[in-house]
């Protein structure tokens, strides 16, 4: 079988899925018509179609025919929403909703998971081992994967899942049809810290009568850098950003209470752990100090998303095999933002992979995702179609094995 030809046929067809999905961008867990669109765009295949009790997820099983009936299941990943973002491209097949885009390029992965669906299922004589199509809402900060497991679908084929893989577009960075990935980290870890400090209100000019919690709040924010450099390996980074900070209404008045949150990125399980104990009680002790309170919560979000080493090795191989040498490369860094497919990269080995589907020819300066101005090449969604369908077929077919 030829997945990449065969892909190259499907590619206008691919496109226009893409380019309707991007008209009609949706956010977070309820992506009503999204769902009806690629549960008609997977009409006649034949696949077991389940969809999700707790959000609009899309869970297809393709069982192969090439074997006896067992073997191993490969589940390959779509994510399907958009960003509350206006968006600013001037494409012709914009956004038709205000504060609706897709500007994270999942309409790409949505339309590459249906076109992986067709190759497969057109050669599913050739598959000994079932496939799981997993499309799914609510990446953006909504935890769909972490909804879509506990709703089963990893083992929607009736078996475990044995080996994962999912795609990354991304509209700068990457040159266009470049695939690029690493074993280990790829992607950090996401978590969130959430600080009240309490004081008690009072007259801006009378301190020593009230108990002012905006020194304190403001000595947390730098002793949580200084925490950073001074408590973590330095070859094992965090990163640790308040991204806001409010108290007060005037300047003559103490404010009963002052709040931030910050962001908190890492790389590994131990430096993950080590924040979460650490920046709670530097919080509250600070808050102690000064005879003032704390309510301190950190709160974790998405885990850092790992490659298993062999995973990528069959990623890296595949692209190889399929597109050519020059069309893989190994990131020398993992990426600061996070992905919730570490779930999935958590419970079962396999790879994230990046696409390049920048249009500039100098993609350092094109806009990145999650940018009003975030373009991506349509022209990539094929190839996206066919790596993702080749890493199943020569999983099922004992390459690589
Ligand atoms: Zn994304």
């Amino acid at each position: 079988m030829d997945l990449r030809h065969d892909a190259r046929e499907l590619s206008d067809d691919l496109v226009a899925l893409r380019r309707a999905l991007h008209q009609v961008p949706e956010l977070g867990l309820d992506l009503p018509r999204t769902q009806e669109t690629v549960l008609a765009a997977l009409d006649g295949l034949p696949l077991e179609i389940s969809t999700g009790t707790g959000l609009s997820s899309v869970t297809a099983v393709l069982r192969g025919q090439g074997g006896d009936g067992g073997g191993p299941v490969v589940l390959l990943r779509g994510d399907m929403d958009a960003l509350p973002v206006t968006e600013n491209t001037g494409a012709a097949f914009s956004s038709r909703h205000e504060g609706r885009m897709h500007a994270c390029g999942h309409d790409l992965h949505t339309a590459g998971l249906v076109g992986a669906a067709r190759l497969l299922s057109a050669h599913r004589d050739r598959l000994a081992g079932d496939v799981v199509f997993m499309f799914q809402p609510g990446e953006e900060g909504h935890d769909g994967a972490g909804h879509m497991i506990a709703e089963g679908v990893l083992e929607a084929a009736g078996r475990p899942v044995a080996e994962a893989y999912g795609l990354h577009v991304v509209s700068a960075m990457i040159p266009r049809g470049q695939f690029v990935s690493r074993p280990g980290p790829i992607m950090a870890a996401a978590d969130g810290l959430f600080v009240r400090v309490i004081g008690a209100g009072g007259h801006g000019s009378r301190p020593y009568a009230a108990l002012d919690p905006v020194p304190a709040a403001c000595e947390m924010v730098t002793a949580l850098q200084t925490m950073v450099t001074r408590r973590f390996d330095v070859f094992d980074p965090v990163v640790v950003t308040v991204g806001n900070f409010h108290a007060g209404t005037q300047r003559n008045i103490i404010p009963p209470d002052a709040r931030f949150e910050a962001t908190i990125r890492s790389f590994s399980k131990e430096a993950r752990e080590r924040v979460a104990e650490l920046a709670v009680p530097l919080c509250r002790d600070i808050a102690a100090a000064h005879g003032l309170e704390a309510e301190v919560t950190y709160s974790p979000e998405y885990p850092v998303t790992v490659n298993d080493p062999a995973g990528h090795e069959f990623v890296a191989e595949t692209v190889r095999e399929v597109f050519g040498e020059e069309r893989f490369s190994v990131a020398t860094d993992p990426v600061t933002g996070s992905e919730d497919f570490s779930r999935v990269l958590d419970r079962v080995p396999g790879a994230f992979v990046f696409l390049g589907a920048t249009f500039a020819d100098e993609p350092d300066s094109a806009p990145y995702n999650h940018s009003p101005e975030a373009s991506f090449d349509d022209s990539v969604v094929a190839d996206g179609a066919a790596l993702l369908a080749s890493l199943a077929a020569r999983r099922l077919s004992g390459v690589g094995a």
